[in-house]
């Protein structure tokens, strides 16, 4: 994460305006000096959400929701802190400096505007041109209209170069930016990245293009189907998922994706009501995909890849990774030589939705795929799908889910389970942890549980003011260990007993160094079931208590066991050892 300066970041929590910030998103009522509107974190049928003109806080009076501009958009957007933090500045005007020592990125906000300005060229080249007129029925052809390209603001990249180009310059886009923003490609002849092909915007949480993914229409056009935006500072290849801004919502309300291969297919389904959709760039998808869609809370996946060899081929690939992360996988079955947007085309969408529910699991569909080259009459061509198929399983990181799953491989091959070694995985599980990295574990365990302490302070500490006093109480802030813990629980408490403002950004800045700041925005990206806070963080304090405890009699212990005390001392120390021992830490109210 890129640390900000201080000063830029002291400008922007100035500028926000919160009512401005929830106007794009609520519909926001005035009634005398304050705001209402319908609650977006619980269904209301009247209004219970306000926020007071000037101020810097929403409060439902409903559901209890309580946050500021950046607490908005990372629970309603789910975007992640540094995401919150970036598309604010940008929408407040605020240039962010990155503190000196961080490697300087190009401004992504002129990055953005170029992109922005360039979306605009290609729909118009698309829709006022002879040459995009061709693209143009190319798409009537695959059955999209006007509505459907203005919607998603397809557009078209002339074959010829230059006009982009002179197109952003009018605008006072510079080749440099250009360059950076993947539009341009770099040396002399600065010729056009995207040439005679459709261009799809792909765009972030809040809205703004970041990138295109292009696909040629012709087939004598260079280059594969698809291409997209080369690796910039805002385009990251391994993390970004097409048609993810218009889906990422309803991903992290229901936990349930649909993944696709094309971007047609992505945008098709959207159109259709799926708006749970997202495509992989091409069929390159990887593990920060699906990192990506678990930090959503996604528990369950549908692969509907095309219905081909690879689409098949992907789709085995595509779903190891989920079910290795323990994610759910459902295999939609789509009709041979089909894809999700000519099955829409065809059937509508209430058939697709059928198809949906008939989905196959992903073992089911695995030993479908794996065995359709081998005979399963013969026995060595069965031990070979089994062999293969189990190795694959084990290598999965979730034991309930590797127990389950050779178990169901047993029943659907109809091998005995002592056979696959059912029973036996579990042992050597445990095993590989703890032979292979105990060191670090014990840091971890630390890190673990001092972030889940602090993680309840900074999503309590304004609802429930008594969760600081509890913390206070109890944990004095060299009982933590972590130093960046303990320099965000450090800043907590100082700013609640100055009484200074404590919405995130305020705190950011008063942490101010990197790794508490990255700790911070980690810390909050996890998803936590806020009405087990009290259980949870009292069982995170008394975790910190007892490891504390149990770390002091060890200290005793192991004074004693040097030998270098006196009889005297090391009475004394078996008298200290047993009143410890007998006085395990309680919380006090
Ligand atoms: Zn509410």
């Amino acid at each position: 994460m890129p640390v900000f300066s201080k000063e830029s970041l002291e400008t922007l929590r100035r500028r926000i305006d919160l009512v401005d910030v929830l106007s794009v998103h609520l519909d926001l009522k005035r009634t005398g000096a304050a705001y209402k509107a319908l609650c977006p974190f619980h269904d209301e049928k009247s209004p219970s959400f306000i926020v007071q003109k000037g101020d810097t806080h929403y409060h439902c009076f409903g559901c209890g929701a309580h946050g500021d501009a950046i607490q908005f958009l990372m629970n309603h957007l789910k975007m992640s802190f540094l995401e919150a933090v970036e598309s604010l500045a940008q929408r407040f005007q605020v240039p962010l400096e990155q503190v000196e020592g961080e490697k300087q990125g190009p401004n992504k906000g002129l990055l953005k505007e170029a992109l922005e300005h360039a979306c605009r060229f290609y729909q118009f080249m698309l829709l006022h041109t002879p040459e995009g007129h061709q693209a143009l029925h190319y798409l009537y052809q695959r059955g999209i209209d006007l509505k459907f390209i203005k919607y998603f603001q397809l557009g078209y990249a002339p074959s010829v170069s230059g006009m982009l180009r002179r197109t952003l310059h009018a605008k006072f886009v510079k080749d440099e930016t250009m360059v950076e923003a993947g539009l341009l490609r770099e040396g002399e002849s600065a010729r056009d990245f995207f040439s005679e092909r459709i261009t799809f915007p792909i765009r972030d949480a809040s809205g703004a293009v970041i990138g295109f993914s292009a696909r040629k229409y012709k087939e004598e056009t260079f280059g594969g189907k698809y291409i997209n935006t080369p690796e910039t500072a805002l385009f990251k290849k391994s993390r970004v998922l097409f048609g993810l801004n218009y889906s990422r919502k309803r991903i992290a309300k229901e936990q349930t994706v649909i993944v696709v291969e094309g971007q047609i297919d992505a945008l098709r389904l959207i159109y259709e009501g799926f708006n749970i959709t997202v495509a992989g760039q091409g069929t390159a998808f990887g593990e920060g995909h699906v990192k990506e869609l678990i930090s959503l809370g996604v528990n369950k996946v549908y692969l509907a890849l095309d219905g081909d060899d690879a689409g098949h081929s992907a789709m085995s690939k595509i779903g190891h990774l989920f079910q290795k992360s323990g994610v759910e996988v459902l295999v939609v079955p789509l009709p041979l030589k089909s894809d999700p947007d000519a099955f829409l085309r065809k059937y509508g969408p209430e058939h697709f939705e059928k198809l949906m529910e008939s989905s196959n699991d992903y073992l089911s569909f695995l030993v479908k795929y794996e065995s359709r080259d081998l005979s399963m009459e013969s026995p060595a061509g069965k031990s070979q799908l089994v062999q293969s198929i189990a190795k694959q399983i084990r290598s999965w990181n979730h034991p309930v889910m590797v127990h389950e799953s050779l178990r169901k491989l047993a029943h659907i091959t109809q091998v005995p389970e002592e056979i696959i070694g059912v029973g036996q995985e579990q042992i050597s599980n445990i095993y590989i942890k703890k032979s292979a990295n105990i060191g670090l574990q014990t840091i971890n365990a630390d890190l673990i549980v001092e972030s889940d302490f602090v993680r309840w302070l900074l999503l309590m500490r304004e609802s429930a003011p008594q969760f600081l006093q509890t913390a206070h109480a109890n944990v004095p802030v060299e009982a933590l260990r972590v130093p960046a813990c303990r320099r965000i629980y450090q800043t907590i408490l100082n700013n609640h007993t100055l009484g200074r403002p404590c919405d995130l950004l305020s705190l950011s800045i008063d942490i101010d160094d990197g790794e508490s700041q990255l700790l911070l925005s980690e810390i909050l990206e996890k998803k936590v079931n806020k009405e087990r806070a009290v259980q949870n963080f009292g069982e995170a304090v008394q975790r910190i208590l007892d490891r504390n405890w149990m770390e002091q009699r060890e200290e005793i212990r192991r004074k004693i066991q040097m030998g270098q005390s006196s009889d005297d001392e090391v009475s004394e120390l078996i008298k200290q050892f047993d009143i410890l021992k007998s006085n395990p830490p309680k919380i006090v109210a």
